[in-house]
């Protein structure tokens, strides 16, 4: 077993999401890009690894009977915006794959999902096991549907979860509030971007 103390976790930072012209726009959304090009960047030069989801739809999925079509893969939406992506990337699809053991190669190791839920995607849970369950910061959106989900996943695996809030949009502010205080109760801890990535 590979022993991380930190990881980054970046959740959703896709066009579609954040871009002006995403399809599923999260409104005051671009205003946390700065931010999020700064912890990507910081992770990337202290070698800190970056798990980061994404949506990755087929055009028939079965969100599309809730959402606006959003993430298809293929097309430019579905992108990782710019400001959150690191070169060395690897990406696991959502089937079982075999993960490398030496993951020190890599700066980003994607996870593809087409539901909100990102451990949907067989590989998470082993991901988290096989990088020691580190200590998990975690950032992106959506707080109160994939943020929520994600964090509740890697405090119950045993991870210490603290959430960035200025690197977080929400939908709904007063749903992303109660999500929060839940994770708050479970052990997670909020801090800032300047605290996560201030040297
Ligand atoms: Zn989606």
């Amino acid at each position: 077993m590979e022993h991380r103390s930190q990881i980054f976790w970046d959740v959703d930072t896709q066009v579609d999401f954040l871009s002006p012209w995403g399809k599923l726009r999260v409104p005051g959304a671009e205003a946390i890009v700065p931010t999020l090009r700064r912890l990507t960047q910081w992770a990337g030069e202290h070698r800190v690894l970056v798990v980061a989801s994404a949506d990755a739809h087929r055009e028939d999925d079965p969100e599309f009977e809730q959402w606006p079509p959003h993430c298809v893969a293929g097309t430019g939406g579905q992108l990782k915006i710019p400001e959150t992506s690191l070169p060395r990337q690897l990406v696991l699809p959502n089937r079982r794959v075999e993960i490398p053991a030496d993951l020190s190669a890599w700066q980003q190791v994607v996870l593809e999902k087409q539901e909100l839920d990102v451990f949907t995607n067989p590989n998470a849970a082993p991901l988290v096991e096989q990088l020691g369950r580190p200590d998990v910061v975690l950032y992106g959106v959506v707080t109160e549907l994939c943020v929520m989900r994600a964090a509740r996943h890697l405090v119950r695996l045993g991870c210490r979860v603290t959430l960035v809030e200025d690197a977080m949009a929400a939908l709904n502010a007063a749903e992303a509030r109660e999500c929060l205080d839940e994770l708050i109760g479970l052990g997670a801890r909020l801090a800032r971007a300047d605290d996560v990535a201030g040297s």
